[in-house]
């Protein structure tokens, strides 16, 4: 029997309700060392999840805190940092929650070669997806490309009920140094933007269980109704806390369950919704170049525009195409950090089709902007729109931004909250806009609102043009969409 503590590496899974590695750490007995480790990969996050990380951590250790844990927080490469601590504190294990992007990936299965070589226990759990990626296959055992059998699939499949969070974790006799959350900075590239963010997220584990509670009785059974209407807020609002682990998909998953036992009306359009999030991660678990590269390789040859730098893109990001539901949909993203589904949709076909411009510059946008960045889901919507990936909505179906708007905002009530210039008394939303955006963009509310950059039909007719010559010259299937 060893009483040597344990690291608990803490990654995307910032919660202690069904956490499996937790939970397995705490049936030792042994002393627990919650560590979180500020690597090449977290240094790569884009300036608002970086910054949504930071106020994740904080809530994460705040809630260690009370149940007697502490979260030590280091930087470095991962088997330096491992190693300072093994050394430092005699632990002799290390677990954590695994996670399944290609990145992540290939850095736990050198970490966890070497701990092995160093005579380390080093465990991983499942936790990130409601079934692990490899779970799931078609009959011929394949991965899934279409959304609709991988439901069918995933229904079949037992998902593991959430686990307790513990009241106490045991700590070791000392703890090791911790480096300071403040100075790592992680919300340094938001700039005065971090400010505006912080009036409209609600971070950590507390908050999101609150959530899923408001959504559960107050929200889930219009969903199905209301989920389009980005005016109005009938979703979850759970992405952030979804994408950094302060809720699990499990949790969701049987909270809605037990809705629908109850004969909630909703809850199947939301689990279904929710499938799409693993659908993503088991895309890119089985194709980790998904958020690089079309999924479909003949639509490399794609003549999109390859710049970022053009006017039009310019337009586009800041929320000043002239076509309102775009530009409303970009204003959002820049004052919340998130953007409804909805509007995703319709920016990211904005762009890729009315602007004919390679969907990985607004992927890498998003990436940079939302706080709820996934980049499974991330890479997964924009292929989706674009028509190059799996399942993909076709390239020759081109979202018109005014006839969206006239089915899903009718009343104008998301484009006026947004757009300062097109009303005579702003919204408050409408006016923080000019708050969080760069001030090098010389953006004011007295601007005029700008007349379209493109013209919704002339946009169309070359988006078709473009796709019909490429057509013909790859001459495959599909390329049909
Ligand atoms: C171009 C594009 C980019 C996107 N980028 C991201 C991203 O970086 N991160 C992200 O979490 N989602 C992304 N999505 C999916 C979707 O827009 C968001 O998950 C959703 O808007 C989050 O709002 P909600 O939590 O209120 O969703 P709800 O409608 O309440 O859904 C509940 C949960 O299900 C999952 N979900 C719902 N719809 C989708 C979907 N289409 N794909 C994958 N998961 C889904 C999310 O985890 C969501 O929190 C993207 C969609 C598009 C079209």
């Amino acid at each position: 029997m060893t009483h040597a503590p344990i690291l608990l590496w803490f990654r995307r899974d910032l919660r202690l309700h069904d956490n499996a590695a937790l939970q397995a750490a705490l049936q030792t007995g042994r002393p627990l060392i919650p560590i979180f480790i500020r690597d090449g990969l977290i240094e790569n996050l884009g300036a608002a999840p970086s910054w949504r990380l930071g106020q994740g951590l904080d809530a994460l250790s705040g809630r260690l805190g009370d149940v007697g844990g502490r979260l030590v927080l280091r930087s470095g490469p991962v088997m330096t940092v491992l190693k300072a601590l093994i050394a430092e504190t005699g632990a002799t294990s290390v677990m954590w929650n695994r996670l399944h992007d290609p990145a992540a990936r290939a850095r736990d299965e050198v970490v966890k070669q070497s701990l092995k070589a160093l005579g380390i226990e080093a465990r991983s759990f499942s936790g990130q997806y409601l079934v692990d990626p490899w779970q799931i296959a078609t009959g011929a055992g394949t991965p899934f490309r279409v959304f609709t059998p991988f439901w069918r699939a995933l229904q079949q499949q037992e998902i593991p009920a959430p686990l307790s969070a513990p009241t106490r974790l045991p700590a070791p006799e000392v703890w090791p140094e911790s480096e300071a959350l403040e100075a790592w900075a992680l919300g340094r590239a938001m700039q005065r933007g971090a400010a505006v963010l912080e009036r409209h997220v609600r971070v950590g584990e507390a908050a999101a269980l609150d959530r899923l509670s408001e959504f559960r009785h107050d929200g889930l059974a219009a969903y199905p109704d209301r989920r389009d209407i980005p005016g109005a807020p009938g979703t979850s609002r759970l992405s952030a806390a979804l994408s950094l682990g302060e809720i699990s998909p499990r949790q969701c998953w049987h909270a809605i369950m037990a809705e629908e036992a109850a004969g909630n009306s909703g809850a199947s359009a939301f689990l279904r919704q929710l499938a799409w999030r693993d659908f993503a991660g088991h895309l890119l678990f089985h194709d980790g170049a998904l958020p690089d590269r079309c999924w479909r390789p003949e639509w490399e040859d794609f003549p999109w525009n390859r710049s970022g730098d053009t006017p039009e893109v310019l337009a586009w990001k800041q929320g000043r195409t002239g076509v309102p539901f775009v530009d409303a949909a970009m204003r959002e993203m820049q004052v919340t950090g998130t953007m409804h589904n909805r509007a995703r949709m319709i920016a990211a076909s904005y762009l890729t089709k009315h602007l004919l411009t390679d969907w990985r510059i607004g992927e890498r946008w998003f990436a940079e902007h939302l706080v709820d960045f996934d980049a499974a889901s991330n890479a997964m919507g924009w292929q989706w729109v674009a028509g190059c990936g799996p399942d993909a909505s076709p390239y020759f179906r081109i979202f018109n931004p005014e006839t969206q708007k006239q089915k899903f905002d009718p009343q104008g009530q998301y484009t006026t909250a947004w757009i300062a210039e097109m009303s005579p008394d702003p919204s408050p939303l409408a006016l923080e806009v000019f708050e969080a955006l760069p001030r090098s963009w010389n953006m004011s509310p007295e601007d005029a609102y700008p007349d379209p950059v493109v013209g919704l039909p002339e946009g169309r007719a070359r988006a078709l043009a473009a796709y019909e010559s490429f057509r013909d010259r790859s001459g495959s299937d599909s390329a049909a969409g």
